[in-house]
């Protein structure tokens, strides 16, 4: 290997000279989903396929590499080879070539986005607008945290002024196994990657096997930009084969996980007694809590979109909305109005705010929960069924949607109001008072959001010390600044990303304490 993009670096894969390469436009992405082994786009060792379906048509678009223990095997080897001239490498190195990767992303951001809404379902503006442009931010984000990184230092004072310093060394953990979940395929996947990256580990990730087009095109991208080979591995496939693979593999000694809570209990079935890093972002039933003082303007809006944003398959979404009685009528009309308004489309189109669920197998799974709602006694007060094939443009007939659908009736500890749907449901539940909020709030195993709305500050901090989440909204929902520690509490998840919680967790720390004579 020669020299990177300064020095120390290794070198750039299919790069001629040193430093990153821009990246060649994308082309339309409807073929083949490569894995991204050793800077190669590669099938699968085995010569296994998957079929990659349009949610938005329900028919069958490209094939899916799918992966095994094999190409997992050929990833880590391949990650292993670069790791310690990765760690090594200066962190402004490894910045620039975090920079690199969010140019590219940035010039290629219309073909990233159009092929997000064919594999995801979800309307093409919020991938242009929310998507793609977050991954972008996530590699500038970690390229610039990793550049200002401050180190720590304690001066111990206790015998003589000044006389014992301690200092943390955080040495990179080694390879970083990334899953994600299909939800926010680019965004989240990249979430994880630019701060392993940045912290100086090589990565090899599996995206969902059900959303992998946009992980292809990084790979892509990668490859263009010249990313030294083996510093980013892709390895596509299903989540029991290639996705357990990596996690029981022993030479990947930190685990970052986002998805279901069932999955990430499994993950940690398998990594905990190998003790790796482990980090779990799981599964939600947030609540959003709207107050009788609340600006039902901003309040109105603002739970609609908490409870249908990407269809309601977004962790942080405010599933149960707790409407204090005095405002309950207004804000339940309000909701339900814009509700029906949003219709469902072609994800494609501009303006569509609804897409197609993501895939026949999770709408039949939301479809099942809405009629448990109803057997339990829910009053389903706009939506609970598919549209009318009619209302649709042509394109999308057989698609995947489900209506966005509100449901009143439900007592807090039923199961549509604690088990997760993750689809475009949201219940309704009323409270008298603070205290009654908190405890509807907290009536679920699950702790990851919450957004509180209110004109009383008082209350909205002592409401947010009481719910039990790890975020916390007041009058406002998924207003994200990166350096903020992101993740769940109880049946959430385990640990944080975000800022330096991220880097922490893809570090190694070492205490040094130096006694001066
Ligand atoms: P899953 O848990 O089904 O899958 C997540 C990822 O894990 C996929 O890549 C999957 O592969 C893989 N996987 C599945 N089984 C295993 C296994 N045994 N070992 C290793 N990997 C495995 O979640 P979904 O993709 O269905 O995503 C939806 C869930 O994600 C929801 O519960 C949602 O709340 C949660 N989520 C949480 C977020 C958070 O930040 N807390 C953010 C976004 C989503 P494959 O797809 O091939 O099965």
């Amino acid at each position: 290997m020669t020299a990177g993009p300064s020095s120390g670096t290794p070198a750039p894969a299919h790069a001629a000279d040193a430093g990153p390469h821009r990246a060649a436009t994308l082309e339309q992405p409807r073929g083949d989903v490569l894995h991204f082994v050793d800077g190669e786009l590669v099938a699968s060792a085995g010569q296994g396929w998957l079929e990659n379906v349009e949610p938005a048509t329900g028919r069958p678009f490209g094939r899916i590499a799918r992966g095994t223990a094999a190409d997992v095997g050929d990833a880590v080897a391949a990650a292993v080879r670069v790791r310690d001239e990765w760690a090594g490498a200066p962190a402004a190195e490894r910045a620039e070539w975090l920079d690199a990767l969010a140019d590219a992303i940035e010039a290629n951001l219309e073909a990233l986005a159009v092929a997000e809404a064919i594999d995801n379902g979800k309307p093409v503006d919020l991938a242009r607008s929310v998507d793609v442009p977050r991954a972008v931010a996530n590699f500038r984000f970690f390229a610039g945290a990793v550049r200002h990184r401050r180190d720590e230092a304690f001066i111990f004072d206790a015998e003589r002024a000044a006389d014992t310093i301690n200092y943390v060394l955080r040495r990179p953990v080694g390879v970083a196994g990334c899953i994600s979940p299909w939800n926010l395929p680019l965004y989240l996947l990249t979430w994880k990657i630019a701060p392993a990256l940045a912290a100086g580990c090589p990565v090899v990730a599996k995206p969902s096997e059900v959303t992998p087009l946009t992980a292809h095109l990084l790979g892509v991208i990668a490859r263009e930009v010249g990313l030294p080979a083996g510093v980013l591995n892709l390895v596509h496939g299903l989540g029991g084969e290639a996705g357990a693979a990596i996690v029981a593999h022993p030479d990947v000694p930190a685990i970052s996980f986002t998805g279901g809570t069932a999955t990430g209990r499994a993950i940690a079935s398998v990594a905990a007694p190998m003790f790796k890093h482990l980090s779990l972002e799981l599964g939600g039933k947030n609540p959003a809590i709207v107050f009788d003082d609340a600006d039902l303007d901003l309040a109105i809006p603002g739970v609609t979109r908490a409870a249908f944003a990407n269809q309601g398959q977004i962790c942080l979404c405010g599933s149960r909305l707790l409407v204090q009685r005095g405002v309950l009528d207004r804000v339940v009309e309000g909701v339900v109005e814009r509700a029906r308004a949003m219709g469902c489309g072609d994800p494609l189109e501009p303006g569509t705010r609804q897409g197609a669920l993501v895939s026949e197998a999770h709408r039949a799974k939301v479809e099942a929960a809405i009629e448990r709602a109803r057997a339990e006694g829910g009053e389903v007060l706009c939506g609970g069924r598919r549209p009318d094939p009619a209302s649709l443009p042509e394109r999308v007939r057989d698609g995947f949607f489900v209506e966005p659908t509100v449901i009143a009736g439900l007592g807090p500890t039923c199961a549509t109001n604690t088990e997760e749907i993750f689809g475009p449901v949201v219940t309704i539940l009323p409270f008298e008072d603070e205290d009654e909020a908190v405890a509807i709030a907290n009536a679920t195993d699950y702790g990851l959001a919450a957004s509180i709305w209110t004109r009383d500050l008082d209350r909205a901090h002592r409401t947010a010390g009481r719910v039990e989440a790890g975020i916390c909204w007041v009058n406002c929902w998924l207003l994200r600044d990166l350096r903020t520690p992101f993740g769940g509490v109880k049946a959430s998840g385990v640990g944080r990303e975000g800022g330096d919680e991220a880097l922490r967790f893809f570090t190694e720390p070492t205490n040094v304490c130096l006694r001066l004579s």
